[in-house]
């Protein structure tokens, strides 16, 4: 192994770590390397070939992989060194990271870190499905890249399983390449994406929506013939054939490193904690985009890596001053909050506010913020629910009181409207 002494390293080479090695340095941060293990960089926009990206960020819509080159060329331009085909496979925490490329593994000695390791759909196994193994079964990554880089063609009866934006993704890219959607199937009691979104794909496709319903069993050998669709109200099962089974959502953070590292996960988001300034528990580590929490949009995740780039620089600046973190928990039916934790009651978080999620559907919900029985801020959302996040207003951060216990998020009106 050979030693090498990059200042600053982001882990992920998606929009979350090519937009905070941008920020980096455009804010004078001499040497910032990206490590990408993917033969690209970019991330999951790659090969999300539909239109949907780039708004809030780059202020135009454009497809994925538009999307996606246009960050690498600006990163490189930039002067930061994207490195593909190059693996974090090692990692104590402290001191070096291990690497691992086709040449052989290396060791870099970083004086930050930014962990962007983006997010993954949950596949069939760690969902507990039931029934034979066959071929057919997938997750909305999986045929993403295999329609986009292998021009992969799915004819035959596909079944998504969830209804969060992602599955009409999956639902666009399964059409376009081929397949027969016979359904959508999701265990809550409505989609989880836009309503406008619902309403376009019902008219151009006349798709089924089965809600409170889910797939108990897979079956089929050497393919998929068909599965076993139980309803959850009444307990009746009943069979739908199908050749593809695409499980999508139910992401869980690229946390690996983290956990590797000790890095505190937060129990909410199952993502590393982090305080406004995206800030880990350990000095001199960052943490961007969907790392931190199921998938946001992919300008979410840039304007992430962006804040996480600025927060890297000051510090890099201030010569070390890393402030202990006042935690943030959510209450049920809330599920979390992003970022987890006030680090400095100067700062705001990414596009100066929190991210917040709900396990139940809920409108007009009135939220109440309290540490140690004090109320930081009590306000209505328009709305919450799963697989969507609200926002929250961050002004509350300066009355939290650093010395003081952790942070409390709640519903005021626990039994209030659903
Ligand atoms: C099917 C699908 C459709 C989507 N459609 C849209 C859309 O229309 N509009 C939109 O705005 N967003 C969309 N999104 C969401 C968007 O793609 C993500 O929010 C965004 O890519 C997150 O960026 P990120 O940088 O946090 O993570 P990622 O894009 O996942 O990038 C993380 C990168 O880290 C790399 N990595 C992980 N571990 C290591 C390691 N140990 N060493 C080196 N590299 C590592 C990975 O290979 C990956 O390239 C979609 C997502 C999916 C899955």
């Amino acid at each position: 192994m050979s030693a090498s002494d990059a200042p600053v390293v982001v882990v992920g080479g998606g929009p979350a770590g090519l937009a905070c090695a941008i920020e980096l340095r455009r804010r004078g941060v001499a040497d910032v390397v990206v490590l990408e293990r993917e033969q690209q960089a970019g991330g999951i926009p790659r090969h999300s070939n539909h239109q949907g990206f780039g708004v809030r960020d780059v202020h135009r819509l454009m497809s994925g992989p538009r999307y996606a080159s246009r960050y690498v060329a600006h990163a490189r331009r930039s002067g930061a060194r994207v490195e593909q085909e190059t693996m974090v496979t090692g990692w104590s925490g402290v001191g070096h990271l291990e690497l691992t490329r086709p040449a052989g593994r290396y060791m870099l000695a970083p004086a930050a870190i930014v962990l962007a390791t983006g997010c993954r759909e949950r596949p069939r196994a760690a969902r507990l499905v039931a029934g034979s193994r066959p071929a057919g079964v997938m997750t909305t990554g999986t045929v993403q890249q295999l329609v986009a880089f292998r021009g992969q063609r799915f004819d035959g009866r596909a079944l998504i399983v969830g209804a969060e934006h992602v599955s009409f993704s999956a639902l666009m890219t399964l059409t376009h390449a081929g397949a027969n959607v016979v359904g959508m199937v999701t265990e809550l009691p409505c989609h989880q994406s836009l309503a406008v979104v619902r309403a376009a794909t019902r008219l151009r496709y006349g798709i089924p929506l089965w809600t409170r319903s889910t797939v108990t069993a897979i079956h089929g050998y050497p393919r998929v013939e068909e599965v076993t669709l139980e309803d959850l109200d009444s307990g009746r099962s009943r069979r739908v054939g199908c050749e593809t089974v695409v499980f999508t959502a139910d992401w869980i953070p690229d946390h690996e490193l983290a956990v590797l590292g000790g890095i505190e996960l937060d129990p909410g988001t199952r993502g590393t904690r982090v305080d406004t300034a995206l800030r880990t528990k350990r000095p001199g580590v960052f943490a961007a985009g969907n790392v931190l929490h199921g998938a946001e949009p992919a300008d979410v995740a840039a304007l992430s890596g962006r804040h996480a780039g600025a927060s890297v620089a000051r510090w890099l600046s201030a010569h070390g001053v890393w402030p202990s973190a006042v935690p943030i928990a959510c209450r049920p039916p809330l599920h979390w909050i992003s970022p987890n934790a006030v680090g400095s009651a100067a700062e705001a978080p990414p596009r100066g506010r929190f991210a917040l999620r709900s396990r139940a559907f809920l409108r007009g919900p009135e939220i109440e913020i309290n540490q140690d029985k004090r109320c930081l801020w009590r306000g209505t959302v328009r709305r919450l629910g799963p697989g969507r996040s609200a926002s929250l207003p961050a002004g509350w951060v300066a009355s939290v009181d650093a010395d003081g216990g952790s942070i409390d998020v709640a519903l005021a009106h626990p039994g209030g409207r659903a």
